[in-house]
């Protein structure tokens, strides 16, 4: 980032070691180097001049170089349901979606990779977002630290933590982002900073076959994979990156997914489109696709968005279909939608400021 001229590094975008390297070229011990972590991943501090265990000169050479970013807020809009949607305004304009989803025994974090998304999956509203750019490490990062500020999480660790999980399934495929998702993440579990573990991360794509393999091996985050149709035909049309990754390498990809168990099974998202993917037989072809993975199934109704083609599937025929996979041995299947009047839930995520223009253009 270029701030009057001077060439200032964002340290939210640096792992440990990187910071560590970079103190060393300013001359400063390791230790100082772990002080900074402690202030920027511990205590969610964001000025060096609120860092009480470093000398005056120390940060001021220190504010000479670097910076802690936070993102600025465009607009956080609670739903009747406790869910909150902020719209996150980045350092070139550019906005994302982040949305905390509070629960009985967790709260959950969603969080976006990308402005925008290339996929155009047929049913998403993300998708019809021309604007698409990679977040940085930083950008993804900063969408936990300002949940944290903003739910009074600091110091990081506390007990009866407001935000326990992380899930990406907001804006964007992760996947395509994988180089800095998979840092990201590895800041985020970090034990001496926020320490969210693994397990509680899910990451959800929509099959980029080569990464889901690498995923496991690297960072071993849970895994939701976007299923969607149980046919190529029709998953062509919904999710036309299957045209490049067919179902059957998308499930084979699954299948040997490390450190699958049956407490660690596979997350199969499937969005219930009336007349469109919803029959008895799609179950019943949904069971066979999976048998033997260990796997729980999440039947989201549709959530409609200005100008989508679709509808969800009615409540009975979404519970006929739950039953079949129950009786397979699938319990409670079905999401229910949360944030929805403020556009949180899944696939309603677009930035506002697009929003706009479409509807000034229109
Ligand atoms: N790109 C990734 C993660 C973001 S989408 C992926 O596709 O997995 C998060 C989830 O919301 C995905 O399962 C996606 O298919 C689903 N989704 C998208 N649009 C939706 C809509 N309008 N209603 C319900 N779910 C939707
Ligand atoms: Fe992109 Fe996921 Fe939306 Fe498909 S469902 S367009 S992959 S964000």
């Amino acid at each position: 980032m270029n701030i009057a001229g001077l060439d200032l590094q964002d340290l939210t975008d640096f792992s440990f070691s990187e910071i560590s390297e970079a103190f060393l070229q300013l001359e400063l011990p390791k230790f100082r180097a772990n002080q900074i972590w402690s202030w920027i991943w511990c205590h969610g501090v964001t000025d060096f001049q609120d860092m009480n265990n470093i000398s005056k000169p120390i940060r001021s050479l220190l504010a000479e170089h670097f910076i802690i970013a936070r993102p600025a807020i465009s607009r956080r809009q609670k739903s009747y349901d406790g869910t909150i949607k902020w719209l996150i305004r980045l350092s070139d304009g550019h906005e994302v979606e982040t949305v905390y989803i509070p629960e009985e025994d967790r709260g959950t974090l969603c969080i976006s990779s990308q402005v925008g998304c290339t996929l155009n999956c047929s049913f998403c509203h993300t998708g019809t977002q021309r604007l698409v750019r990679n977040l940085t490490v930083g950008e993804i990062c900063s969408q936990i630290l300002l949940a944290m500020d903003e739910l009074g999480e600091w110091p990081a660790g506390k007990l009866n933590r407001k935000l326990t999980n992380i899930v990406l399934m907001g804006m964007g495929e992760p996947l395509f982002n994988y180089e800095n998702v998979a840092k990201a993440m590895k800041i985020v579990m970090s034990g001496d900073g926020i320490g969210i573990s693994k397990r509680r991360i899910t990451l959800s794509t929509s099959g980029i076959v080569p990464e889901i393999i690498r995923c496991g091996e690297d960072l071993g985050v849970n895994l939701a994979i976007s299923l969607h149709a149980v046919n190529d035909t029709l998953r062509n049309e919904l999710v036309p990156i299957n045209r490049k990754y067919n179902l059957q390498a998308l499930i084979d990809a699954v299948r040997n997914y490390p450190g699958l168990s049956n407490t660690r099974r596979v997350t199969w998202e499937y969005v219930m489109l009336d007349g469109v993917n919803d029959s008895q037989e799609d179950a019943i072809a949904l069971l066979k696709l999976i048998r033997g993975i260990p796997s729980k199934i999440n039947l989201i109704p549709f959530n409609p968005w200005p100008g989508s083609n679709y509808i969800s599937s009615k409540s009975e025929k979404i519970e006929k279909f739950a039953a079949i996979l129950l009786k397979a041995g699938y319990a409670s299947p079905i999401r229910t939608p949360r944030g929805s009047d403020i556009l949180a839930a899944c696939g309603q995520l677009k930035s506002d400021s697009v929003r706009l223009r479409a509807s000034q253009r229109a």
